[in-house]
């Protein structure tokens, strides 16, 4: 971009908002370039701002129009995708000073809230009014429920409770123009005209900016009872999943974590796992009183009918959210082990035995150890593609895996990204599973949100 453009850019957002925090210094900067997508290598942006309310951000969307500056909104930044990766002479605007809680609205089981509240923020703001909101990524302490919706985040009880997309009932948004849009609001069934929520929640800051949330609550459930249980081989441990549903078992969460998994996250946190299996099944039922010990009983049967070797039922609460977090920084033990790669693929529940042996074929053939973990019960796993530091063939290596993880899911009936987002990073695979007329429609809805292009440019769809 010329640097003119961007001097009169920043020159006019200081003018005009004077109040705003915006970052211009390149060590500044730097923090802002990256999510989690560690192998991606994007161009500092122009600046960061961290706007305060909804009338900034559409103050600063308006004069990027009017400058042509490229904008990338910002939550967390623990995006596994490259979402929120720099764009050369854009904006980055972050949303985490916009954190607060507006309104919990019991009679309407609702809240109202700002996008850049931390999801376990929102989660134990509610759950001091006795109320649950479900959506519960691995990373719940890290990422905002912006993030989420950018990303329509899933995570680890979306079998019972559905993803991020089915908890969106109200957005507030600031389109490519800076005109501010409500949509939606407290009404539980509304079918006026066509769905624009459902598509800007997973747009992943392509097509509006998401100021605020109206998210459905639930009275909180008990607690869980948790369940694990160890296989001699993934395909049993796949075999176990069909099995589950075959015995009308309705988990809140069905967990797969293979042998590399296991042994890391053991030797973090110590818990005593089965080191010898090759996969672990955890199973948790949040049903009230005994019922959720019976389902566990009937899901302990079925493990053991598809060959599990032994059993462990969590001795109490405190031991179960022991297993449940071990489960979540599982990524986090991956990065001992490595440079890790988490990838995201997802197939219907019944193909994932073969999806597992793909998956180990494609280590076996590319010379890489893929850890592999993630929530079996929606057919959607976590290949962890593990390289050595500093293996001067890694990237190479990686995309070739990738690109076989990736062909083998589409094979499958399946996705390249289940919960993750195309993204910077899988831009390329798009029109392989969604083929080029479903590409052109969504080209067409890109156009009418953002025919400037200005919002997010190079995420989500492949270049011409
Ligand atoms: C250890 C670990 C575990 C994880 N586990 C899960 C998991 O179980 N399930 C899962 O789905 N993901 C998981 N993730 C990925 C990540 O946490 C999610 O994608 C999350 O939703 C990203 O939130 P964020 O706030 O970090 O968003 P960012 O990474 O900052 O942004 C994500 C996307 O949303 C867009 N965006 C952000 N804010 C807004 C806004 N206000 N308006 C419009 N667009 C916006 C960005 O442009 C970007 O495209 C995990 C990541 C890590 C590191």
């Amino acid at each position: 971009m010329d640097v003119a453009i961007g001097t009169a850019f920043l020159d006019e957002v200081a003018a005009r908002l004077p109040n705003l925090r915006l970052l211009t210094d390149p060590v500044d900067l730097d923090g802002y370039r990256r999510d989690e997508t560690a192998y991606l290598e994007p161009p500092p942006p122009l600046a960061v701002a961290l706007p305060n309310d909804t009338a900034e951000v559409a103050e600063l969307v308006r004069l990027a129009a009017l400058h042509r500056v490229p904008i990338v909104p910002r939550g967390a930044g623990t995006g596994l995708s490259g979402g929120a990766t720099s764009v050369a002479g854009g904006l980055t605007i972050s949303f985490m000073r916009m954190n607060r809680v507006l309104e919990i609205d019991r009679a309407n089981l609702v809240v109202i809230t700002q996008p850049g509240i931390l999801n376990a923020a929102l989660k134990r703001a509610v759950a001091a009014e006795g109320l649950f909101y479900a959506p519960d990524p691995a990373s719940t302490e890290i990422c905002s429920i912006g993030g989420n919706l950018g990303t329509n985040a899933g995570g680890l009880c979306c079998l019972k409770y559905g993803v991020t997309r089915d908890a969106v009932i109200g957005l507030e948004i600031v389109t490519a123009a800076g005109e501010i849009v409500r949509l939606g609001g407290r009404t539980t069934k509304d079918v006026a005209g066509y769905g624009l929520i459902p598509l800007i929640v997973g747009s992943q800051g392509t097509l509006a900016l998401i100021t605020e949330a109206t998210l459905r609550l639930r009275p909180s459930p008990p607690p869980k009872a948790t369940l694990l249980a160890f296989f001699p081989s993934l395909v049993a441990a796949g075999d176990a999943v069909s099995a589950l549903a075959a015995a009308g078992v309705e988990p809140c969460t069905l967990e797969l974590l293979d042998r590399t998994t296991i042994r890391a996250v053991d030797d973090d946190h110590s818990l005593g796992l089965d080191r010898d299996a090759a996969a672990m099944l955890m199973i948790e039922s949040d049903l009230p009183g005994s019922a959720a010990s019976r389902a566990l009983e009937l899901a302990e049967a079925a493990c053991l009918g598809a060959g599990a070797v032994s059993t462990i039922m969590a001795a109490d609460q405190a031991e179960a959210d022991l297993l449940r977090q071990a489960r979540r920084l599982a990524f986090n033990s991956m990065e001992r082990l490595g440079v890790a790669r988490m990838e995201d693929v997802g197939v219907p529940r019944g193909r994932v035995p073969e999806l597992l042996a793909e998956i180990q074929r494609i280590g076996r053939e590319q010379g890489l150890t893929i850890a592999t973990f993630g929530h079996v019960g929606d057919g959607n796993l976590h290949p962890n593609i593990i390289l050595e530091r500093d293996d001067p063939d890694g990237q190479a290596k990686l995309e070739r895996a990738c690109d076989a993880l990736y062909r083998a899911a589409i094979a499958l009936g399946g996705t390249v990204t289940a919960e993750h987002g195309i993204g910077a990073s899988r831009r390329d695979y798009l029109e392989l599973q969604r083929g080029a007329g479903a590409v052109a429609l969504m080209r067409a809805i890109k156009t009418a949100f953002d025919p400037l292009g200005i919002l997010n440019p190079g995420k989500v769809l492949p270049d011409r």
